[in-house]
């Protein structure tokens, strides 16, 4: 992998870096110092038919590669992403901002889906059904599907992309992947590490840009699937639009995770977890837990989860003991600050403020510190909407019961988690809430990739989900046949000359 970072980012079309003829770019910049790290171009369409062209045209082969063979390209590049997975992380810091720590974690979960991917042999059996009627056996293979593509947020440069096209390309499609547009180095990197793995010719193409270059990519015949990660309305966009295009789409959107504590919860455990999940990477994760619904007798806790979260800051990557990184960009700083100046209007009591955090040295990044809301309403516009920010909402109510009921009514449904002591209550909460990943005493409950990544309600629309045995769904058609062999036939295969005659 070459590790610098050119003044222009390429396309990697055709099994090649090529630069783009387009005539418009944007800037990609390091989000704690403003600093312009590449420019990015918005690919022209005879660019993003030429990805799609030549990912039609590897189809052909790659969908005849034996499985053991797809699975070593697999086990090739898991072993690069560890290799490099230091570099990465350090390109990863400079487009995102985010700690070191976090970076590698960003890389690693990745990793753990291309580990997976390797997997495909025993992922993509089919099923079997001997004698399903008199001498009938009835038998299913999993096939690929064709082009698929991918558009990814900036918010996990390398695990998002790494969620997609592993799985896809193992399943023995061919893949045109989108970044985010705000920080599109590390794919580009992970794309050139697949091609150091032996990746044919074709089989994954980058191509980068915005809404106009998704909407080719979404209209477009020859792509079968189109996988996405990012906000609501965008997610609604290109699942109607998708669909609308007779593909197979599954969307993953926002979300607004609510952590239950119980006045049973380990008190250390729930002050040790709730700063991390809510503040960590700024609150720019999907299952960030940004609301902490107190249940009865654990709202005295409030002051200590206050002062734990006023130790922690934000900071440059390079500084270790910064807490987290700054929000991705001016404009999304812009937007989280305009949410707490909400939040105070709307009568929630600001217990930290992070609106005016100034990190030394870097007077361009976009920081926010940590801010802390108690007495948080849900009808208030910093309980509805998805901040992304380090923001926690704090809000009361009297029981368990109460706080399902609440959650239950919130539109999204990523991520949740319960802390207490309690089997009965934690067995109850599982059961009842509606939400698609849940964590008992576990505060970021991700599931690991031989399971699935498995958001409900507004936070996915869809049906099969990201990696896993899903994702082999998603990525694969299912071809059942049902056979019949004649008796007669084996008496002539063992007396082949009898018919000479
Ligand atoms: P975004 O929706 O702004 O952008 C995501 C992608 O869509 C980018 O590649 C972008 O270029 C493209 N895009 C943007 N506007 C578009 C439009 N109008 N038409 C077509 N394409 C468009 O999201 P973001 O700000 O990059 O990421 C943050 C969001 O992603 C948050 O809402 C977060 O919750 C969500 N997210 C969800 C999950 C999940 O698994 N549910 C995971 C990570 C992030």
């Amino acid at each position: 992998m070459d590790n610098t970072i050119p003044a222009k980012l390429p396309l990697y079309l055709h099994g090649s870096w090529v630069q783009s003829h387009s005539h418009e770019w944007l800037d990609v910049t390091n989000p704690a110092t403003g600093e312009v790290l590449t420019q990015a171009p918005y690919t022209t369409e005879d660019e993003l038919q030429r990805a799609i062209d030549s990912a039609s045209e590897a189809f052909q082969n790659w969908r005849e590669t034996p499985v053991p063979a797809r699975a070593r390209l697999m086990l090739r590049y898991q072993e690069l992403l560890k290799q490099h997975q230091e570099e990465l992380a350090e390109i990863l810091c400079e487009e995102t901002g985010k700690t070191f720590e976090d970076a590698k974690g960003d890389i690693w979960r990745g990793i753990e889906v291309v580990e997976q991917a390797a997997n495909i042999a025993a992922l993509t059996m089919g099923e079997t059904v001997e004698n399903v009627a008199s001498s009938i056996d009835c038998y299913s293979y999993l096939q690929p599907l064709g082009v698929c593509a991918g558009i990814t947020p900036f918010n996990f440069p390398a695990m998002i992309p790494l969620w997609m096209f592993p799985m896809a390309i193992a399943s023995g499609n061919t893949f045109v992947l989108k970044p985010s547009e705000q920080d599109p180095i590390t794919p580009c990197k992970l794309a050139e590490l697949f091609e150091e793995a032996g990746a044919p010719r074709g089989v994954l193409q980058v191509v980068h840009g915005g809404r106009e270059q998704v909407d080719f990519l979404l209209e477009h015949p020859d792509i079968k699937t189109i996988s996405f990660v990012g906000s609501v309305p965008v997610g609604q966009h290109i699942y109607r639009t998708g669909t609308d295009h007779l593909k197979r789409v599954q969307a993953f959107a926002g979300a607004k995770n609510h952590m239950v504590v119980m006045p049973d919860a380990n008190k250390q455990a729930v002050l040790n977890n709730v700063v991390g999940s809510s503040v960590g990477a700024a609150g720019q994760r999907c299952m960030a837990i940004s609301v902490v619904v107190l249940v009865g007798e654990a709202q005295q806790w409030i002051p200590e989860i206050r002062d734990t979260m006023a130790k922690v800051r934000p900071g440059y990557w390079k500084d270790p003991k910064a807490d987290f990184g700054p929000l991705i960009s001016p404009t999304a700083r812009e937007r989280v600050l305009s949410y707490i100046a909400n939040g105070k209007a709307e009568g929630a009591s600001c217990l930290l403020d992070g609106s005016e955090v100034k990190v030394d040295g870097y007077p361009n990044g976009n920081w926010v510190g940590p801010t802390l809301f108690a007495d948080v309403m849900p009808e208030m516009s910093i309980y509805t909407d998805e901040i992304f920010g380090p923001v926690l909402c704090l809000v009361n109510t009297d029981t368990l019961d109460d706080a399902i009921r609440l959650i239950n009514d919130c539109p999204y449904g990523n991520g949740t988690s319960i802390f207490t002591s309690s089997g009965a209550a934690a067995r109850k909460y599982q059961h009842e809430i509606l939400v698609g990943q849940v964590g008992i005493n576990v505060p970021i409950p991700v599931p690991l990739p031989f399971f699935s990544f498995t958001g409900w309600r507004a936070s996915f629309y869809g049906d099969q989900h990201a990696y896993g045995k899903q994702a082999v769904r998603f990525y694969t058609e299912t071809k059942t046949i049902t056979a019949r062999w004649f008796d007669a036939d084996i008496e002539h295969a063992e007396h082949p000359n009898m018919t000479i005659h």
